[in-house]
C-alpha cells in the first residue's frame, strides 16, 4: 500500500513535464486491462489509479469534453474492478456494490457528455451501461427501499412475478360531444359523423367535458399492457410473505437494506434504463408520503386511459 501511495504522488511531482502525455495513459490502461485479464488485480488497480491521477493533472490544462469522457470512463473501469475484486479482507459485499453503482454513475455522466457534445462512441457506452446494469443486478440484486412502515417494491421482475395482475380503470364520461358538429354522437338523429374519419381536414373526435373515475379493477390481462403496478408498498409486518427467509436473515445479519434477489435468480433481467435503476434503489417522495399507515398494502401504477 505504501508503494502505491508513492506511485500516486509521481504525477504531481512532474506536473507539466513531457512525460504526462495521453500516450502514457493509453499504455497504462492497456497494461491494467492485461493485468486484469491475467488475474493480477492489485497491479491493475494500481495502474488504473495512476491513470486517474494522470488524467486529473492533465485536465488542469486540457478541458476538452473528449478528455473528460475518457477520464470518466477510466474511473468507471477502476470502480468496476473494485466491484468485482475484494482487495482487503475488510471489504464487504455492500462496498463492492457501491463501487458497481459508482461505476454506473460515472458511465452515465460520460454518456450525457457524449450525447450533449455529439461525440463519437454513444452506442458503445450505452451498450456498456446496459451490460454493467444487468451485471450489477445479476450479482447484487436490487435494493428494496425501506420507509417507516413499509417496504417499497419497485423491482419490475419481482412485481411481475409476485403480482400477476394489471389495472383496468372504469371511467364515466359525461356529456359527449362530436368535435365536428358539437352534438351528442350517441344520438344518430343529431350526429352521423364517425370517430377517426376526416371531415374537411378535421378528424372527428368525441369530446367529454366531464370525466369521473368509477373504479379501478385488478384484472389478469389489462387492456393496456402498460397498466401494471410499478410500485408496491408492503407493510413491514407482512414482509415474510414477500421475501424468503434467507433474504430476511441476511438483512438482519448484515444490518443492511433488504435486497431483492428474485431478479438475479430468474436470469431475466429486463432492459431497464439507468435512471429507472437509480429510482428503484432509493425512496422517492411518493414512497414516503403513501407510507403513513402500517396496515395497508398499497399498489400504485400509472392509470392510463386505454383506447
Ligand atoms: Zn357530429
Ligand atoms: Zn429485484
Amino acid at each position: 500500500m505504501a508503494n502505491l501511495l508513492k506511485e500516486l504522488k509521481e504525477p504531481t511531482k512532474c506536473q507539466g513535464s513531457e512525460t504526462m502525455t495521453d500516450d502514457k495513459i493509453v499504455k497504462l490502461v492497456f497494461l491494467a486491462r492485461k493485468n486484469k485479464e491475467n488475474g493480477n488485480y492489485s497491479e491493475a488497480e494500481k495502474q488504473l489509479q495512476m491513470c486517474i491521477s494522470l488524467f486529473e493533472n492533465n485536465m488542469k490544462k486540457d478541458k476538452t469534453p473528449q478528455t473528460l469522457v475518457e477520464y470518466l470512463t477510466t474511473k468507471a473501469e477502476y470502480h468496476n474492478l473494485k466491484a468485482k475484486v475484494m482487495f482487503k479482507d475488510s471489504d464487504t459485499p455492500l462496498q463492492l456494490r457501491e463501487n458497481a453503482v459508482e461505476s454506473l454513475k460515472l458511465m452515465e455522466k460520460a454518456r450525457n457528455i457524449i450525447e450533449e457534445k455529439n461525440l463519437p462512441g454513444k452506442d458503445d457506452i450505452e451498450n456498456n451501461i446496459l451490460k454493467a446494469l444487468k451485471n450489477t443486478i445479476d450479482v447484487f440484486g436490487c435494493i428494496i427501499p425501506e420507509a417507516e412502515n413499509h417496504y417499497v417494491i419497485k423491482c419490475p421482475i419481482r412485481i411481475k412475478n409476485s403480482f400477476r395482475f394489471g389495472m383496468s380503470p372504469s371511467i364515466i364520461m359525461k356529456n359527449p360531444k362530436c368535435s365536428i358538429c358539437g352534438n351528442n354522437p350517441t344520438d344518430p338523429e343529431k350526429c352521423d359523423h364517425i370517430v377517426g374519419v376526416i371531415y374537411d381536414g378535421k378528424v372527428c373526435r368525441i369530446i367529454y367535458d366531464n370525466i369521473d373515475i368509477d373504479h379501478t379493477a385488478l384484472v389478469e390481462r389489462p387492456k393496456d399492457p402498460r397498466c401494471v403496478p410499478h410500485r408496491i408498498l408492503i407493510p413491514k409486518t407482512d414482509m415474510e410473505k414477500a421475501f424468503t427467509e434467507d433474504e430476511i436473515k441476511q438483512k438482519e445479519r448484515d444490518k443492511s437494506q433488504l435486497y431483492c434477489h428474485l431478479c438475479s435468480e430468474l436470469k431475466i433481467i429486463p432492459d431497464i434504463d439507468f435512471n429507472i435503476f437509480i429510482l428503484m434503489q432509493k425512496l422517492e417522495k411518493d414512497d414516503i408520503k403513501s407510507s403513513e399507515s402500517s396496515k395497508e398494502m398499497i399498489i400504485s401504477g400509472p392509470l392510463l386511459f386505454a383506447k
